[in-house]
């Protein structure tokens, strides 16, 4: 099984795509070159990036994509009786439904592709994420979570992670 790694990088901040496969050890920067090293151990279980243990799921979805859908439906509506309303918001449904699922971790947003169905953690948790966003718990490479509530919350204070 080979996941895909989406993750912003601690030196720049700028995306990084890896792949997580047997014999991957690091990620490195397109943009700065700087490299992270990415245990394959933690896939799933935790962060690749941070090593933060909390991990949530959501669809994998474009959420602009499916409102628009539904615009275009609601707006051809009244030459269409309707048909196309219906069509559309058929269209996003059945597109939501089929599309996979990424397993995001809450400490440094790094984002996790390719998993089985079912197999990934648990839904958004409000309460885990604050207590990142207020500095309550900290992953354990904390200075690579970069992309996260905790370096947005330092940013807004003025001094970076
Ligand atoms: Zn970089
Ligand atoms: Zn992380």
């Amino acid at each position: 099984m080979t996941l895909a790694l989406s993750y912003a990088c601690p030196a720049c901040g700028k995306p990084v795509e890896a792949t997580l496969e047997p014999g991957t050890v690091s990620g490195s920067c397109p943009a700065c070159g700087a490299s992270v090293p990415l245990p394959v151990s933690g896939t799933l279980d935790a962060c690749a990036v941070c090593g933060c243990r909390d991990l949530y799921v959501q669809k994998d979805f474009n959420r602009p994509l499916g409102l628009l859908l539904a615009a275009v439906g609601l707006v051809t509506g009244p030459f269409t009786h309707w048909i196309s309303t219906v069509a559309m918001i058929g269209l996003d449904a059945v597109l939501y439904a089929v599309v996979r699922s990424v397993a995001i971790c809450y400490a440094c947003n790094a984002q996790v592709r390719g998993f089985e169905p079912g197999k990934g953690p648990g839904p958004f948790d409000i309460a885990i994420h604050d207590l990142y966003k207020f500095g309550k718990r900290f992953p354990p490479r904390r200075e690579r979570a970069v992309a996260g509530p905790l370096a947005r919350r330092l940013q807004d204070e003025g001094r970076a992670p």
